[in-house]
Formats: C-alpha cells, sequence, structure tokens
C-alpha cells in the first residue's frame, strides 16, 4: 500500500496477466476495498475473449480460470491422448491470455479450477509444462491452481496439499484449497442433516486453522469454505447459506495468532444463483474471489437460441428456398458466437458490479 495525503492509494500494477507478490497485492487490494473479482470458468477463446472484453468495459480486474474438462474442450476433444489434451490445452488457452491480456488495460489472474485426487497427473503436467514456460519467460504459466481434496480427511487434504503448494511457491505460484465439501446437484445434499455443524456442508472454523498453521509457512494460499454453497443452480431451500461462517473462522484464525482481521484470502465457491446480499455479506468477511460458471454458460448459450429462431432459413439451406439469396452471411459461425460473447459479457457486466469490482481496476493506464 502507498500512503497518500492520509488515504490509502492502492499501488497500480502492470496490466495483463499478474503472479506471485502481485497476484498477492491484487488480493490484499480486493479485500481493503470491500471488492471481489468474478472467476469466470473458460472452454474456448471466444469465452477468453468475451470475459477479457467485458473486464475492460468494466475497467475491472479478473480471474480466468479453466476445468480439467474445459483444457481438454480448448485443446480439442478428439486429440489422442486425453490426458496430455488436458495439459496442452491449459498451456495453449494460458499462452493465448499471456499473449492478449495486456492489450486489455487489466490484471488478469490465471487459475485452473477444481482437480481432485485423481486429477493430480494434470496438475502434475501443468507444473512441468510451467517450469519451462518459467525458463523461457521468467513468469509462471498460471498464477496458481486449485488442488480439491475436500472430501478426503483433512490431514490427507492438508498433507497432499502441503506437498504441492512447495513445488508451487518454487515456481512463484499460489494454491487454492477446499475445505467442507461444496455440494453439486449430483451429491444430494439435501438428504443429509443440515446444521451449521455438519462439516460437510460448512466448513469448522478449527479446520481453517488448521490449514493455516500447516500451509502458510510454505508460500501463498487461498482457502474455498463451504458455508451452504452449492455447484450449479437448483432447487434452493435445501441448504441454507451461512456465511457468518467465514466471518467466525476468519476471527478464531486473528485471535489464535494474533493477526490482522481479515487475514484469510477467501474463495466463494458455487455463486451462481446466490443473492446480491448474500454475496456482499461473504465479500465483507474477506473473499476475493466468487467463481461464475453456470450463470455465464446460460447468457452464453440463450443468445444463439434466440438468433437462430429469428434466422430459421439459414440454419435449413445455404440458399434461402424462398428468395434464392445466398445466406452465408446469416449463418457464418461469427454471427452467432458474436451474439453468444455479447450475451456473456452482459451478465459479466452484471456480476461485476455487484461484486464491486467495476472501476477497480489495479493496471497502470
Ligand atoms: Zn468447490
Amino acid at each position: 500500500m502507498i500512503y497518500f495525503g492520509g488515504q490509502i492509494v492502492s499501488e497500480k500494477l502492470r496490466a495483463g496477466v499478474v503472479t506471485g507478490k502481485e497476484y498477492e497485492k491484487l488480493v490484499a487490494a480486493c479485500k481493503d476495498g470491500g471488492y471481489a473479482l468474478a472467476a469466470v470458468n473458460v472452454t474456448s477463446s471466444s469465452t477468453v475473449n468475451a470475459v477479457l472484453e467485458a473486464a475492460a468495459r468494466n475497467n475491472s480486474d479478473i480471474i480466468i480460470q479453466v476445468s480439467n474438462g474445459g483444457a481438454g474442450f480448448y485443446g480439442g476433444p478428439a486429440y489422442p491422448d486425453s490426458l496430455k489434451g488436458k495439459v496442452l490445452g491449459a498451456v495453449s488457452l494460458a499462452r493465448h491470455i499471456h499473449l492478449m491480456a495486456e492489450g486489455y488495460g487489466v490484471c488478469v489472474v490465471l487459475h485452473t479450477d477444481h482437480a481432485n485426487r485423481g486429477l493430480l497427473p494434470w496438475i502434475d503436467g501443468l507444473l512441468e509444462e510451467g517450469q519451462k514456460f518459467r525458463e523461457e519467460t521468467g513468469k509462471p504459466l498460471y498464477t496458481s491452481h486449485m488442488i480439491d481434496l475436500s472430501e478426503e480427511d483433512l490431514e490427507e487434504n492438508i498433507g497432499t496439499c502441503a506437498a504441492y503448494l512447495e513445488k508451487m511457491a518454487a515456481l512463484d505460484m499460489s494454491l487454492e484449497i477446499e475445505l467442507g465439501v461444496t455440494g453439486g446437484e449430483e451429491d444430494g445434499v439435501g438428504s443429509e442433516h443440515t446444521g451449521a455443524d455438519n462439516p460437510k456442508l460448512y466448513t469448522q472454523p478449527e479446520d481453517v486453522v488448521y490449514a493455516y498453521e500447516k500451509l502458510n509457512p510454505l508460500g501463498h494460499f487461498s482457502v474455498a469454505a463451504s458455508f451452504g454453497n452449492v455447484h450449479g443452480v437448483y432447487k434452493p431451500g435445501n441448504v441454507k447459506l451461512r456465511p457468518v461462517i467465514l466471518k467466525d473462522s476468519q476471527e478464531l484464525m486473528s485471535e489464535r495468532y494474533n493477526l490482522p482481521e481479515k487475514s484469510l484470502d477467501l474463495v466463494f465457491h458455487g455463486g451462481s444463483g446466490s443473492s446480491e446480499a448474500e454475496i456482499s455479506e461473504a465479500v465483507s468477511y474477506g473473499v476475493f474471489k466468487m467463481n461464475v460458471d453456470t450463470d455465464l454458460q446460460y447468457a452464453y448459450s440463450e443468445p444463439v437460441a434466440t438468433y437462430v429462431n429469428a434466422n430459421q432459413n439459414a440454419f435449413i439451406a445455404q440458399i434461402d428456398p424462398e428468395t434464392g439469396q445466398p445466406l452465408k452471411s446469416k449463418y457464418d459461425p461469427r454471427k452467432w458466437v458474436r451474439q453468444a460473447e455479447l450475451g456473456m459479457g452482459a451478465k459479466l457486466d452484471e456480476i461485476i458490479s455487484v461484486l464491486n469490482s467495476k472501476g477497480k481496476s489495479l493496471a497502470e493506464k
């Protein structure tokens, strides 16, 4: 922080992909400024471009992330070696963003989404590629990777995460972990008891303290804590959202280790479908990142249906059967893919304003 005339002015950063200490400065600025960054899942250069366009329009820094499935799609779903395709797809995506992001004039965090134990070979491949990229450019390929071992025992989860954090810190990278299971539509969370002491639905503050104790000496990390949030959108009412869990975790940490308030860097998974008030409350407790996937998938796809319905002839034949005119200008994929990008961007405008990051980019202009 730079103190200027009694006011705290956040230090400016270079536009483009931010990593290492610059990433930590960006996270600190979010928490100090009471805002969070949208972390958008992408699957193609089209979705990447839509995100960069919206971030620039809003003068907001942004997190772009890819799941293993998204990386496989980016690399091409027919790539003969599936694991290698997912590694190289993620490398290709990252290189696209390293090349293009700076020109949009905002800071971009590059991140990989959920990897459970079965997906650790994907992370291993990315760390190998990250090492090569660092030798070539002096920068990490990704700002951070996420490892989600929340379905395992706490000791196993944190033990494995600690081993990975050591490797990542050596590459100037950060790690995101998950504590407590963020329910998804496949998890049938409604069948379990839903009290605040259920560690599957609600991360226990003592578990957060344990993670801090083991991971903090090794490098920078962030925590996705469960507070009744779910992945995807489905019928509400089963599980109560309790953002106060995040506050309790922060307070226990500060008390135990004599730390300033909101020392933990918290991540909100399963943000789709949450109310503005719930999001704002979570952000006020030190959430700097909110994952958004499902709502933006819909926002990308819906305009395509509208476009196809409005131009039906162009999706039945190449020549209009009524007028004899060629329909190339209507079915050109750029026409309807662009509608998808605009739809995704418009939804992202809304999300950025709810997260309060609009106009707050730290990038030097
Ligand atoms: Zn999660």
